[in-house]
């Protein structure tokens, strides 16, 4: 069943991670975030549309394109409601078949005849989600609303439909005698998984009842995102004197003050309040009283204060109903029914992560407190620095400590060298591929690129498309998806993207990128081959087709490449005259972005705690106060430093109330600490050979989801993973 049709909330680069499509997580992410999360109540189909479709529908067949590659030429947004009726129809139709076959179930006429259905709205789901991200307009955004709920209803017709999980049932309690390869015991065990998790095995009232609860939550979790919208415009801070400003860029200033007149508020100054607890503009204010307004603008949202707008109801009521489908599902809490199919497995595994980086991290806080006290002082204040003082001294210390500037590097990082004497070089290096590039095939931005992969042999792997550069039409952040999964049972070869937000360079100039998004160009690359190398025979197990707490892994896992001394020397080299990166400039610009990584830790543990801690709750346990909830978890774990607070408060963490991340916000950590060690681990066993490339790409990045992620890990290290190597990565430890 090959039709992950469903995006949860596409996230930007957070921080230190990027995120990756829904879509090519795979199917049980799909069914993990539309029942585990917010799904909405089942409709049934509405079959009469059917009628009206276009026959032309280039999604109604498959692409004659080398590779399936989509035909962006002839795909008009007017194709994609009508392919997704008729798709969602097509797939209803094959399931039915499936489930009321004569001939009692066997692996191949259920399991495989699932994992070939629903053709059409496999296509079209991966072009109209890739457009969504990389290149939106009011079309697709409306039609995105408008199928959303659709999608829901159309899985849940699927995975509670009886006469259909009998038979897959039956093999699962067949399974000790059914001869399966193990890629076979996988599909097996996750299929059977995906329907027991969305609650076929309850009685009818059950099932009522959570279905009551999946409609519900998705009534807040909307209710949630539309008020923490209004409160954050709602909280921007409006300054009457430029004066104050003191320490803002002229364009910052200038971009305040269009701000404000934009609210109708000419001659004066509006301060945005963007996303995390932590404000960018935190960085250069000098006025230390308005530094203190923008912060509490910024930690105090949602909690009642602006207009009555209070989030707070809703995280009670939301983590309540979490907690009470789960009781239903037999699990004692949210976290424990999320995590089971996870690679941490429990709640209790992943709050261990956290909590034994704890030390080390507050360790650091304390050294970096110091430094920023010492800054301090030279203005004449004394005392702890406040939350709102942080980011200012940070920037200071920083600044004076490392005398890093970074428009002196980017010279260094042109695009065009960092992609091909970087980026494929590394990926050559490690695993023989060459990047072609083709330009016969039609893209949906004339900025896009497409490359063929070729493997040692000669032989085809694949297709990469880049769409490197920013503009409006695209979500912020940085990510992978996939277009085509590779599968042997349906004779594909992948189709990946990497999806960045480079600014555009003017007309005729290089484009100049800075560390970070370099990085960032190894780490999607990262995902891509983790797409790229899949070698399975079902599509559900395809590819990045893993858990959320493993699919940052290997893409992680490349970021640290680009830092590599010999491969700087290939590639950073000055546009202009040629020079390789000085090594005193890259110490600096890599001490430097070491630095604050005690606060940066801190502040995502608390949060990642604070989600794991709402989430292992019973219906019973769950308070009735958010704040103090907050602050008691908080203590309990020694992470209540006023100084250092949570990246996200409950009041505002759409990642977990409304994002689709509920008692899953550790993962990245989790993926990191599995990308540092293997990393450390590659380093020690020669490091840029084919060797360990081979090894990587046999044991990991070819598995997809066909073997258990532990189990991949361990093949390639030789055993479990460990957090020494993350503690160095992040500058915790020397
Ligand atoms: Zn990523």
């Amino acid at each position: 069943m090959n039709r992950k049709v469903r995006r949860g909330t596409r996230l930007g680069r957070v921080g230190f991670v990027c995120a990756i499509g829904v879509q090519a997580l795979g199917v049980s992410q799909l069914s993990l975030s539309l029942r585990a999360q917010d799904a909405p109540l089942a409709r049934s189909t509405d079959n009469s549309r059917i009628k009206t479709m276009n026959q032309d529908n280039p999604f109604f067949s498959a692409s004659k394109l080398p590779f399936q590659a989509p035909d962006f030429a002839s795909i008009k947004p007017e194709h994609f409601a009508n392919a997704f009726d008729a798709g969602m129809a097509q797939q209803l139709e094959q399931i039915r078949s499936i489930a009321l076959e004569q001939d009692p179930p066997s692996f191949e006429n259920t399991l495989v005849a699932m994992e070939k259905s629903g053709e059409i709205l496999t296509r079209v789901a991966a072009v109209f989600f890739n457009l969504a991200g990389a290149h939106t307009n009011d079309a697709i955004q409306e039609i995105e609303r408008d199928v959303a709920p659709k999608l829901a209803s159309h899985s849940d017709d699927i995975y509670l439909n009886k006469p259909l999980f009998a038979r897959v049932e039956r093999l699962w309690n067949q399974r000790g005698e059914l001869k399966l390869s193990e890629e076979q015991q996988r599909l097996l065990k996750k299929t059977y998984e995906d329907f027991v998790r969305a609650g076929a095995k309850l009685s009818e009232s059950q099932q009522v009842e959570v279905r009551a609860i999946n409609e519900r939550i998705s009534t807040l979790t909307t209710q949630f995102q539309n008020q923490l919208l209004a409160v954050t415009k709602e909280r921007a801070v409006l300054v009457d004197d430029i004066a104050e400003l003191s320490g803002m860029s002229d364009g910052e200033i200038a971009a305040a003050k269009q701000a404000a007149s934009a609210r109708g508020q000419d001659g004066k100054y509006l301060l945005a309040i963007t996303n995390t607890t932590r404000q960018p503009v935190l960085t250069s204010l000098k006025n230390r009283e308005l530094r203190r307004r923008v912060w509490l603008a910024s930690a105090n949202r949602a909690l009642g204060e602006n207009a009555g707008i209070d989030n707070q109801p809703i995280v009670l009521e939301l983590a309540k109903l979490r907690a009470r489908r789960a009781q239903l599902l037999g699990y004692s809490d949210h976290a424990s029914f999320t995590l089971e199919n996870q690679m941490a497995g429990t709640p209790k595994a992943a709050m261990k992560m956290l909590q034994d980086l704890v030390p080390g991290v507050l360790e650091k806080v304390k050294s970096e407190t110091a430094s920023i006290t010492e800054a301090m002082q030279e203005d004449g204040l004394t005392g702890p620095p406040e939350a709102w003082d942080w980011e200012y001294y940070a920037e200071k210390v920083r600044a004076k400590k490392y005398q890093v500037d970074e428009s002196a590097i980017k010279p260094y990082f042109e695009l065009e060298s960092v992609l091909k004497n970087g980026v494929f070089y590394t990926y050559n290096k490690l695993y023989g591929i060459d990047f072609k590039e083709r330009t016969d095939l039609p893209v949906w931005h004339p900025t896009v690129r497409v490359f063929d992969v070729v493997g040692q042999d000669g032989k085809p792997i694949g297709l990469f498309y880049a769409d490197y550069f920013q503009r409006d039409s695209k979500r912020g952040g940085a990510w992978m998806d996939s277009l085509v999964s590779q599968s042997r049972l349906l004779h594909q070869l992948p189709v990946v993207i990497n999806v960045m937000n480079i600014p555009s360079p003017a007309q005729g100039e290089p484009a100049l990128m800075s560390l970070d998004h370099v990085q960032t160009m190894f780490h999607e690359l990262g995902h891509g081959v983790h797409g790229l190398f899949s070698s399975v025979e079902y599509p559900s197990l395809s590819g990045t087709s893993v858990p959320r707490d493993y699919v940052e892994f290997p893409s992680t896992f490349h970021e640290d490449w680009a830092i590599e001394p010999d491969i700087l020397a290939n590639y950073a080299r000055h546009y202009q005259t040629g020079e390789v990166l000085p090594k005193d400039l890259l110490d600096k610009a890599i001490a430097a972005s070491k630095f604050n990584k005690g606060f940066d830790s801190l502040e995502y543990l608390s949060a990642a705690l604070l989600d794991l801690g709402w989430h292992s709750l019973s219906p019973e346990q769950v308070p009735g106060d958010v704040v103090g909830f907050e602050k008691q978890l908080l203590a309990k774990f020694g992470v209540d430093l006023s100084a250092v607070p949570p990246r996200y408060r409950s009041s505002y963490f759409a990642h977990v109330w409304s994002g689709g991340y509920s008692a899953g916000y550790y993962a990245y950590l989790w993926s990191e600490v599995l990308a540092a060690d293997a990393y450390a681990y590659m380093k020690e066993s020669g490091g840029l050979t084919s060797a360990n490339g081979s090894k990587f790409r046999q044991q990991v990045l070819s598995r997809g989801g066909s073997r258990e992620v532990m189990q991949q890990y361990i093949d390639f290290r030789g055993r479990e993973p460990g957090v020494e190597a993350l503690l160095i990565r992040r500058g915790l430890k020397d």
